[in-house]
Parts: C-alpha cells; structure tokens; sequence
C-alpha cells in the first residue's frame, strides 16, 4: 500500500493547540510525520492528496457509546427485537457512527449480552465498517433499576440484566466476562427519564455490595468498569471502588470533587446531557411520550446542575468527555455530534477545549490503561482521521452534518475517500 501524504490542509491535531498548516504522512495503519509551516515531507513514493485547505482533524472518539440501541422509542422495544435483527440492526449502526466521523467508540452497555462482542469482533475482523470498539455488557441493575421493565404479572425486557445480591453481580460479572466484555456496566442510580417517577436521578439504586462485588470480579480479571451514576451516594461508591468511567455525574458534592480530583488520572466523566435536552425543550417536537410537566421541570433542573458541577470539575482538570445516549428515536444515532455544541452552550465548555475532550482525552480513556494511539494527529498514533470542510475549532456544529466530513480515515483505510469541499480551490490559510 502506497504512503498517503496530505497536503494543503490546516491540522487540528487534537492536542489543544490552535489549529496550523502543515502536511501529514500515513504510511500503513499508522501517522508516520507531521509537517508544520512551510516544512514540505518528502514527497517520494507516496499518493499526495491536495486537502482543498479542508481541516484535518482525529476522528471523534465517543465514550459513552450505545450501538446496540435500535433509535427506539420505548424501552421494551429494545428487548422485543429478536437477535438476529438486532445484530443486523447494530452492524447498520456502527456504519452510520463511522460515517460520521465516531472511528472509536467505547461502549456504555449493549442490549444483549454479545451483541457489543459480536460486532466488535466482526470489525476487528474487517468484515463491517465501524469504528474501533471497546465491548460492553448490558446494564447491570438491581429489581426496580433503571431498565427494569418488568409488571409483577408479565415479563419484559429492555435492555438490562438483573442482578440482586453480590452472589448473583458476582456469577453474571464473571459470565459476561467469560463471553469476551471489554468493559462491564453498572447502572447504580436512578434516572429521571426512564424511571420517572420511581427512580429519579438523585436516587441510589444498588447497594455497596452489589457495588463491590461487580467492581472485585472485574479488576481480579484486568476489566474495566462504567457506571451509570447520578446520584451523591452512586458516584461515591464508583470512586471508592475505582470505577473508571462514571457517566452522568451530576450530583458531585464537593466532598467528592475533591476526591474525584485526587484520582483525576484514574477516572474519566461523561455527562451526556444531550438526551436531557432534548426531553426538556424538544418533546413535541419527537412526541416524546411521558414527557410531563412535573419531569420536565426536574430535568431542566438536573441540567442547571449539570452546568455547575461539570464547570467545577473542568477547573479542576478533570477529564469530562462529550457524546452518549444516542440510540434512540427521539437521540438518534448519526446525531451524536450535537453533544459538541451542548459541551458549549449547556456546560460553559470553550470549543476547542470541547474538541480535545472530543478526540485526545477519548483516546486516552480508549485505551483502558494501554498504551494510547489515537485521539490526535502525531507521529506513530493510528492514522484515524477525518477532513472537514471549515474550521470546527471556530464552529462545531460542522461536525452535526456529515456531508462537511469531507474524509473519513480509518487505520489508515478509508471509509469514505476525499470529495470535493462545496466552495473548492481553497489555499489552507490558518495562522502561523
Ligand atoms: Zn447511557
């Protein structure tokens, strides 16, 4: 395979940095130089792409990612859709996340116990297009937990497994991870939205055994952990038992901001507040139902203090990474990109600061205490990148509409090759 050597691009390398002109040089899966300013790469041998003056940019890594989930409407329809066309449904997903722009993801819980597993593997295998995956289990949750759809006189399934008692955490932890999880989930509190109003956000919903017994069986086993956790007491137990993704995060006390900062190397925060938003302004709009009043006012509320807890954590560097929840009709998947603007306007987050948690933090939290090769365009990472047509570190939500994804790269391969930028003939003109 020829070297591929970009040319005539500015490069939003991931890092932080404003954004440079420069050139980039891929050789097989991997980013092998990046030039800056006038510095040209030797040009020999390779197969120069003229970039237009597009962005360069890594592809977007999304850590709280659910490409099991069919863009339902309800709960049970997720546990009423057959295995076989859930995985078809899954594998059409991870297309459409790659197409824009998602080329890693780190799952946050499947609907079935090897739906993530399968897909992974068949990615890995270079039989589907997708992005890189970290597999998840489904939502662990105890009796009455968020998920658990159950009627005292008939069964339904969304997309959990129960687990009561430690006995039972420990045998399904230790199943799941048998059948190949990367990661196991636990939802350990309640939620507004799908437990309304039995489960609100600020409850806790499992018990510090059940906790721990999850958390001993994955560590003795080198697995990662993510937790579904809003409340006080849920985020507490996931920093005691060194869960290391904790999704949402909302009610931090500053007891435990500063615990959360003193492990800030260990841990990574997702908020996901995108489906909150779209409960709180948009319900009409999806006709979402069970979007009352009296819920929308609690979740317009969890927003506001969404807003002040990430703010404290980001002044005191801890990483919150933006995308989750997408998988649902009213939060589809391909709309993912719209946490990048939220990140902004509902969490007080700078673009550019959004960016780097969107690509180089993704990376480091991808690669689950090995060694990091994605998230940024540097020299020996895998050459996962992507071409955007304008600036995204001046306005992100280029990144919501796929046809100004000019590029998408994926260890070295693409999965959609460069078209033309809608105004072309451009020079890359950022400053030096
Ligand atoms: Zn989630």
């Amino acid at each position: 395979m020829a070297n591929k050597l970009f040319t005539n691009l500015v490069i939003f390398d991931g890092s932080g940095k404003k954004p440079y002109v420069g050139e980039v040089l891929v050789q097989g899966n991997r980013i092998k130089t990046v030039s800056r300013g006038s510095n040209k790469i030797n040009r020999e041998g390779a197969d120069v792409v003229d970039a237009d003056g597009a962005t360069l940019m890594p592809g977007m890594i999304n850590c709280h990612s659910h490409i099991g989930y069919p863009d339902s409407e309800g709960l049970t329809d997720i546990g009423d859709l057959p295995p076989e066309e859930h995985i078809l449904n899954a594998r059409a997903n991870a297309g459409t996340v790659l197409d824009h722009g998602f080329t890693s993801v780190v799952s946050a819980a499947c609907a079935k116990p090897r739906l993530d597993i399968v897909l992974r593997n068949e990615i890995n295998a270079g039989l589907s297009p997708g992005p890189r995956m970290r597999a998840a289990s489904p939502q662990l949750i105890g009796t009455g937990g968020n998920g658990d759809a159950r009627q005292l006189h008939m069964h339904h399934q969304s997309f959990e497994m129960i687990c009561d008692g430690p006995v039972e955490m420990r045998r399904t932890v230790r199943e799941l991870i048998r059948e190949g999880v990367d990661l196991i989930k636990i939802s350990n509190s309640g939620d507004t939205l799908g437990m309304w109003p039995n489960g609100q956000s600020g409850y806790e919903t499992m018990a510090e055994d059940e906790v721990a017994a999850a958390a001993e069986v994955a560590h003795s086993r080198g697995k990662w952990l993510a937790a579904h956790a809003r409340a006080t007491g849920s985020i507490e137990l996931c920093l005691k038992y060194g869960i290391q993704i904790i999704h949402h995060a909302t009610f931090a006390t500053t007891k435990l901001l500063d615990k959360l900062e003193e492990k800030k190397s260990k841990h990574w925060v997702c908020p996901a507040v995108g489906i909150l938003y779209v409960c709180a302004y948009e319900a009409d709009d999806w006709e979402m139902l069970g979007c009352d009043t009296a819920m929308i006012s609690n979740v317009e509320a969890e927003l506001q203090t969404a807003h002040i807890t990430m703010q404290k954590m980001l002044k005191r560097g801890i990483r919150i990474l933006p995308f989750g929840d997408y998988g649902f009709a009213f939060n589809p998947h391909g709309a993912d990109a719209r946490e990048l603007e939220h990140m902004v306007n509902l969490l007080g987050f700078k673009p550019i600061e959004t960016l780097v948690a969107a690509t180089k933090w993704g990376g480091e939290a991808f690669a689950m205490g090995g060694s990091v090769e994605v998230g940024e365009i540097k020299a020996g990472y895998l050459a996962d990148m992507l071409l955007v047509d304008g600036d995204p570190t001046k306005d992100l939500t280029l990144l919501q509409d796929r046809d100004n994804i000019l590029m998408v790269m994926k260890d070295g391969q693409y999965h959609r090759s460069l078209t033309r930028r809608r105004a072309s003939g451009r020079r890359a003109a950022a400053a030096e």
